[in-house]
């Protein structure tokens, strides 16, 4: 089944799509947005501050995974501690959700939690 077509946030727009030797890409000419396959449009600051965003929260779940993969404490318990480390709110303590800023803090807050666990 074939993808939705991307609807450029600027001008609404359908994408057009064209096949590369890298894929499908997706492009608004009038106003210069593009992706790849099927994801959302951006800009050449867009698609910057996405992967900033992408690598600093790949990087938070490698400190912060650990923490229930080696059964300091479990999973749900892990996100709540972590929520309250960060002075964010539970539901919104999810890796996927965080901007680059907050997710950036999630190391030092592993290490907080970490020594926090350890004194009992
Ligand atoms: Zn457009």
């Amino acid at each position: 089944m074939a993808k939705p077509i991307p609807i450029c946030p600027r001008c609404g727009q359908p994408a057009t799509q064209t096949l590369t030797p890298k894929g499908r890409k997706s492009r608004c000419e009038p106003c210069g947005l593009w992706s790849n396959g099927s994801k959302p449009l951006r800009d050449e600051a867009g698609h910057q501050a996405h992967g900033a965003r992408v690598r600093a929260r790949q990087n938070a779940h490698r400190f912060f995974d650990p923490l229930w993969k080696e059964g300091l404490v479990d999973r749900e318990i892990a996100y709540t501690l972590l929520a309250q480390e960060l002075g964010i709110e539970r539901d919104a303590c999810h890796m996927s959700l965080m901007e680059a800023e907050i997710a950036r803090r999630v190391p030092r807050a592993v290490k907080a939690i970490r020594a926090s666990l350890l004194k009992g």
